[in-house]
């Protein structure tokens, strides 16, 4: 298990803490800084994320964590 030296230790998708976070997407919000997801290893796994590093061209259809 490798450590990621930048991780959040926040996992957006399963919304719980996590020490192998990694960054997946960002949002866009318009004016201010965009909003940074980040999925945890199983969490990549189960919805097969792709690292925002590797993602070449932005998606609008990755998968997104539900809300509630
Ligand atoms: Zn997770």
């Amino acid at each position: 298990m490798a450590e990621e030296p930048n991780a959040p230790g926040w996992c957006h998708w399963h919304g719980g803490p996590t020490h192998s976070a990694v960054l997946i997407a960002v949002l866009e919000a318009g004016s201010g800084p965009g909003n940074a997801l980040y999925a945890c290893a199983p969490c990549r796994d189960e919805q097969r994320l792709t690292p925002y590093a590797e993602s070449a061209p932005p998606s609008d259809s990755a998968p997104l964590p539900s809300e509630g």
